[in-house]
């Protein structure tokens, strides 16, 4: 793979801030030195996700990665060292040389193309909507009372027909091979081109920076598929953007955040003055769409249909939400089918209102419960009592729990003290069953350890605060650990392979922390930012370098008394050789003395 040079690397990655470029993925709270938040990488609830601003790196204490300001983008956005290179000399105006022909950069210049096509795409299509020959598509907009300011502001276009952009797209010289990648045009048995989007009211889609990298179609008439969408490819993936999360951003979406089906429910929602609305593209809600979420706001209300379809995708995204810590609402919406057609019937008052009642997961849950019982049946009340039961057990905050007993107690008509008595039978049962288990534990957490059994905690401790010194990048300090602290002094192989290679770049003059960070192994970059993101409580490094010098020793001259020890036993030893060792035993003793 081609490489920048380290000068220009260093360039990007001074100018851009870590906490700025995490800030755009992840919601970073300061506290003390450090910044903290929910980890994009796994699933929690609590933070535990790093982010130092001092030592420009991010570790995450729950789940072990850790790095640099590139790592983390190419972990985030699935990309390779070059592009995040790429992507960080974007963002901070930065004019990167060009690097030499090879497969990367054909990729890189294909993909550049592709939104080039897509732009150009996006513009012709919204100019033809406003062309005489597109009376259906004029006609279609004007009944659903779409302004001119939105269908700016969502690119919103119409097809035309047979192969008029693959043309159009011609003219403007891009080659066959680009326009086919972006899939908006085909090849036909008879190596004919024919544009995969014709007579369709048109959405183009795109990416948070507002990129075009796909386009949703709509048929006009009753003609099927009613939607397509573009395919994969190298610009799109499916499951990574949120319809309309571009448009969105421009308002304030800190607090709270629609998710809705459609495009048109994103759209109609925009035009009467609610912003914070994108789609899902699609009715699952993906992990990573979720992540978008959950870094872009505080609080997501699930605005789906009330169709079936779209009950089944709330209580997907409510599960997937779920595990990501999101405070989720869900919107009741009686009297339409979906967010469009009730905002175009009943106006925003009416929606606002809906969104500031929408109801908790567990309210939306007793609700579809309350739906399948009878009430009137004695064995389907019992049935309801354990199912809330179960759901309130399951909060943890005391206050919460009363406030829903509270709720369920009014709305259903059942007795407050039949559902206490209930969850607690339940939570006495299960802090039994606990009991039980924690006695019969299984001896699982080991495994992991096992590696570096024959490390002592106590050992990994020194070697890390050894790194951590070194990692200050303080050379007169490395002149004196290098004279006292051996490669082969560390025991815990992974320390070992770092320290080599801190001691080699010192060799070379090269303190530049950061820059070292890019030539380690995943294992060592997560190795090495758990070490500078952990506080080892060094105040006066100059200190902690004498104790831990003066541990060393301990330890060569404990190792040494021990062979000496065992050499003593040997009945073969000349009689000088042994008042030699006898005499450097003693030696060994005084200066052990001293030490302790
Ligand atoms: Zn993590």
């Amino acid at each position: 793979m081609a490489r920048y040079s380290d000068e220009i690397i260093d360039d990007v990655r001074q100018s851009n801030d870590i906490v700025d470029v995490i800030s755009q993925y992840v919601r970073l709270k300061r506290s003390g030195r450090n910044y903290f938040g929910l980890c994009p990488f796994h699933n929690e609830k609590s933070p535990s996700f790093s982010v130092s601003p001092e030592k420009q790196i991010f570790h995450c204490f729950g789940c072990g990665v850790g790095g640099n300001v590139f790592t983390f983008l190419t972990k985030i956005e699935g990309i390779n060292f070059v592009e995040a290179v790429q992507l960080l000399a974007e963002r901070a105006n930065i004019q990167l040389p060009t690097l030499e022909n090879n497969m990367d950069s054909a990729k890189e210049a294909l993909k550049a193309k592709v939104y080039k096509v897509n732009e150009f795409t996006a513009n012709y299509y919204h100019e033809n909507l406003y062309k005489p020959e597109s009376k259906i598509a004029q006609e279609y907009v004007k009944k659903r009372k779409l302004s001119n300011e939105t269908l700016k502001s969502f690119q919103i276009g119409f097809s035309g027909k047979f192969d008029e952009l693959y043309r159009e797209l011609k003219k403007q010289g891009f080659e066959d091979r680009e326009i086919l990648e972006s899939g908006l045009v085909n090849k036909n048995e008879r190596g004919q081109f024919f544009d995969q989007y014709r007579n369709r009211l048109m959405f183009p889609i795109c990416d948070v920076r507002g990129r075009v990298i796909a386009f949703g179609g709509r048929v006009l008439d009753d003609s099927k598929p009613k939607y397509i969408n573009s395919p994969e490819n190298v610009v799109y993936s499916k499951g990574r953007h949120l319809y309309g999360l571009n448009v969105a951003k421009k308002y304030d979406i800190n607090k709270r955040l629609l998710i809705v089906e459609g495009y048109m429910d994103v759209i109609s929602l925009h035009q009467r003055d609610i912003h914070n609305v994108v789609a899902s593209l699609g009715t699952a809600l993906t992990q990573q769409q979720g992540y978008l979420l959950r870094n872009n706001t505080e609080q997501i209300i699930l605005s789906y249909d009330s169709d079936e379809a779209g009950q089944t995708a709330k209580i997907r995204a409510m599960e997937i939400l779920q595990n990501m810590g999101c405070d989720i609402r869900v919107l009741q919406m009686e009297g339409a089918k979906d967010p469009d057609e009730y905002v175009i019937k009943y106006g925003n008052a009416r929606f606002q209102n809906l969104v500031d009642k929408a109801i908790s997961v567990i309210e939306f849950k007793v609700k579809i419960l309350r739906q399948s019982l009878n009430l009137e049946s004695t064995n389907d009340k019992i049935k309801f009592l354990n199912e809330i039961a179960k759901l309130i057990s399951k909060i943890d905050n005391s206050m919460e729990r009363e406030v829903y007993i509270e709720k369920i107690a009014k709305e259903y008509d059942v007795s407050k003290e039949a559902i206490y008595a209930e969850v607690n039978k339940l939570t006495y049962r299960e802090s039994k069953d606990e009991k039980l288990l924690s006695k019969s534990k299984p001896v699982v957490r080991h495994i992991e350890k096992k590696e570096t059994d024959n490390v002592s905690e106590a050992t990994k401790r020194r070697e890390n605060t050894v790194l951590a010194i070194l990692l200050l990048g303080d050379r007169n300090i490395y002149e004196i650990i290098k004279q006292n602290i051996t490669i082969q002094d560390f025991k815990y192989e992974i320390d070992k392979k770092i320290a080599e290679k801190l001691y080699e770049e010192f060799e070379n003059g090269n303190s530049n922390i950061s820059s070292i960070i890019d030539n380690l192994s995943e294992e060592e970059q997560n190795h090495i930012t758990m070490i500078m993101a952990e506080d080892y409580g060094i105040d006066d490094v100059e200190k902690a370098i004498d104790d831990i010098i003066q541990s060393y020793e301990k330890d060569k001259l404990n190792e040494r008394k021990i062979e000496i020890l065992e050499l003593l036993e040997e009945n073969t030893i000349e009689e000088n050789k042994k008042k030699e060792l006898e005499k450097e035993l003693n030696d060994i003793i005084i200066k052990l003395a001293k030490i302790r």
